[in-house]
């Protein structure tokens, strides 16, 4: 619940709106497991207790990669299901959390562990929020991002993922800048629009991957089958005319497959006239199906892409050691 939410479920129970905010705080922003709030009736604290459920998410495993301080925890849920979040080290003094919105993932992107899975379920917003709290309440330096770039589609579990964005943003919640909150699709283009038209302070980045129906198809199948690049290219123009800034684009690089002059020239032709920015992320596949591009393959595909004027980003993706780079997470320890 965000803190109205909570408000509106206790004011029957004789709770006002203020002492609903600080039991909030107490909770979400302080951490506390109890209901200890101070300068608050004993009797009103037993009757949110006996009300009010906080359960949470038992940790089986955490991994630390020593080489660049990547940590991949993985969650149990109550029903089995398994998920995973990642605590990104941001230079020496914060953290972000890549965290999960779903059990496992209903598309099928073919360089992602994930979408071997299959799909479980939704998470409750509760279960997202809650991996938060664990990570952030055991962390040695603050953690002020977040990004919905773990298991799952955030888009196929709309609702629950802008709620557990609200909380994150509230200053009683995550207290995070909503501007450091980013919510990755690989191009869901009903919620896409719904999210432009709701005009949220959170950041979107979309996964495009290839630049042509051929090429997404080929990787991106079941989301190049429902939502064609098309639709998707007139979704990112509407949404950078509406926010009068440039889309984030991510783009999966994979050797020898979609990282050709063919490829850059579809790109940029795809892309005229729409202010994005692109983000380049090597493949990781442990499968070794696939495999990132040798410099030279990339740097001949980044100069292949100048005349899009566009930034262009070569994005770091660690954990490697650990499985918890981008197109990793498996849920298993
Ligand atoms: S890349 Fe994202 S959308 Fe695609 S299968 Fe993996 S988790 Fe699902």
């Amino acid at each position: 619940m965000t803190p109205a939410e909570l408000g509106e479920f206790l004011a029957p129970h004789g709770i006002s709106a203020v002492e609903a905010r600080r039991l909030f705080a107490h909770h979400v922003q302080h951490g506390r497991r109890n209901w200890d709030v101070k300068n608050l009736a004993r009797e009103k604290i037993a009757r949110v207790a006996a009300v009010v459920d906080t359960p949470t998410l038992e940790v089986i495993d955490r991994r630390r990669d020593p080489a660049d301080g990547f940590m991949k925890y993985l969650f149990a849920l109550a029903d089995g299901a398994r998920v995973e979040a990642v605590r990104i080290p941001i230079f020496d003094d914060k953290y972000t959390l890549c965290l999960s919105s779903q059990a496992g993932c209903p598309l099928d992107c073919v360089f992602c562990a994930t979408g071997r899975l299959g799909f479980a379920r939704n998470l409750a917003t509760w279960e997202i929020v809650e991996q938060l709290r664990i990570v952030r309440d055991e962390a040695d330096r603050p953690l002020r991002g977040v990004v919905f770039m773990g298991m799952g589609e955030p888009f196929l579990n709309y609702d629950n993922v802008i709620t557990a964005a609200r909380i994150f943003a509230d200053p009683s919640g995550g207290a995070i800048s909503g501007r450091a909150i980013t919510i990755s699709t690989s191009g869901v283009v009903p919620a896409i629009r719904r999210f432009t038209d709701e005009r949220h302070p959170y950041r979107l980045a979309i996964s495009l991957t290839g630049a042509t129906r051929a090429r997404r198809r080929s990787l991106m199948p079941a989301a190049e089958k429902t939502w064609p690049i098309d639709e998707l290219i007139d979704a990112v123009r509407a949404h950078a005319a509406a926010t009068r800034d440039r889309v984030t684009l991510e783009y999966v690089v994979i050797r020898g497959v979609n990282c050709g002059a063919d490829d850059a020239a579809a790109l940029c032709e795809l892309l005229r006239g729409i202010p994005v920015r692109l983000n380049l992320i090597d493949v990781n596949d442990a499968t070794g199906r696939f495999a990132p591009p040798s410099d030279d393959e990339r740097r001949a595909f980044i100069d292949a892409l100048q005349p899009l004027g566009a930034p262009i980003v070569r994005r770091y993706s660690g954990g490697k050691d650990v499985n918890a780079a981008c197109g990793m997470l498996a849920a298993t320890a």
